[in-house]
């Protein structure tokens, strides 16, 4: 039994076959490959550009739980 791949970022469950599932491999795209990016470097290298600023700020200082689903 083959177990699904999922996002180390966002938990969601990656599709090996989609474009953007091969480039971002292991995460489900691009974004969250960015995202991780961003935790490892602790925000001192990040330059992503794709990402909202101010979230991107915010992201950095941890006061986004991007593992929780969104729950409000
Ligand atoms: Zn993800």
């Amino acid at each position: 039994m083959v177990r699904p791949m999922t996002c180390p970022v966002c938990g969601k469950s990656v599709s090996a076959t989609s474009e953007e599932g091969t480039s971002a491999a292991p995460f489900c795209s691009l974004r969250c490959k960015q995202i991780d990016f961003v935790r490892w470097t602790d925000g001192r290298y990040a330059i992503v550009e794709q990402l909202d600023p101010s979230r991107l700020a915010e992201a950095m200082r941890g006061e986004i739980d991007v593992d929780s689903e969104p729950d409000e």
